[in-house]
């Protein structure tokens, strides 16, 4: 009984495609087979492997892909060498092959762009992967004129820059996004950008620019800060936030895993 109960909600999806993002980042297509999976910008999926012997593990993963494209799901996944899912998912799965999941998962760190909102991201490593979702929710909603958004995103190096080309056009395309990055562990030659892990200044910065940017509704409206990444990440990130004036209400936090970026 007990088993049956924890089967509830499991379904099964094929994998359409892989992409290559960062040397240790992939993104993973997902079609559901019940077909198209209602999800809101921010939500999860639990994935299960299930070994021939039973032994399973089951690990959550953010969805990146806008819910205006319902019928695939992508999920981006980090390598970590000495994992047990992440690693299976880098080096087994190819398109075609089928993957048990359930969700969507996730209330609170959610949101829709008819919510409106000044939009501050902030993202450290493969944590951009949930902002990631509302950033092209924002875009595909068709209120994007009405949401300024600023996304302060914290990698290692230039080469762990996850989506860097959606987001270099995203930023040069649309007045009204500005992408912030800093690169903590190496900075290649020429780099203009910030060369450190985020700080007080660093929000606060992000802050005055998603203050200064918009001319349409969203000039008006409060200011709804995102918050993931590593633990500590988190935890720093979203006190910063709290002390620049963001009401604690509308700081929303999802934490990854144990280590800093
Ligand atoms: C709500 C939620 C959403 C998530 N979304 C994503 C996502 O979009 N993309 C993604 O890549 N991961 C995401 N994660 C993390 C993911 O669930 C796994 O923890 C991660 O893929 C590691 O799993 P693993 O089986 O490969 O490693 P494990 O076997 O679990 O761990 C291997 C080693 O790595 C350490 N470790 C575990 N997790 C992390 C981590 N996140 N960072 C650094 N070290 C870690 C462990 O302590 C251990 O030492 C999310 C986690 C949560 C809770």
């Amino acid at each position: 009984m007990a088993r049956s109960l924890l089967n509830v909600g499991w379904q099964v999806a094929t994998v359409a495609a892989v992409k290559r993002e960062t040397g240790d980042v992939k993104t993973f297509m997902l079609e559901p087979e019940n077909g198209e999976m209602s999800f809101v910008a921010g939500q999860h999926i639990d994935v299960r492997l299930t070994a021939p012997d039973g032994y399973q593990a089951q690990r959550s993963y953010s969805i990146a892909s806008a819910p205006e494209r319902p019928g695939c799901i992508d999920i981006t996944i980090e390598l970590l060498e000495d994992g047990e899912v992440s690693p299976y998912f880098h080096y087994v799965v190819e398109p075609g092959d089928q993957v048990e999941f359930r969700g969507p998962i996730g209330g609170p760190f959610t949101w829709r762009a008819r919510e409106g909102a000044r939009l501050l991201l902030i993202g450290g490593g493969s944590g951009v992967v949930p902002l990631m979702s509302m950033l092209r929710h924002r875009a595909a909603s068709g209120k994007a004129g009405e949401i300024p958004a600023v996304l302060l995103y914290s990698s290692r190096t230039d080469h762990h820059i996850i989506y860097r080309g959606e987001l270099d056009d995203m930023d040069a395309a649309d007045g009204n996004v500005r992408v912030l990055h800093t690169l903590t562990r190496h900075q290649p030659p020429g780099w203009a950008g910030r060369r450190r892990r985020v700080d007080i200044e660093m929000v606060r910065d992000a802050l005055g620019v998603l203050e200064g940017m918009g001319d349409g509704d969203g000039n008006g409206s409060e200011v709804v800060c995102y918050v993931c990444g590593p633990s500590d990440f988190v935890e720093n990130s979203a006190l910063f936030a709290v002390e620049l004036g963001i009401a604690p209400e509308n700081v929303r936090t999802e934490r990854f895993g144990p280590t800093g970026t």
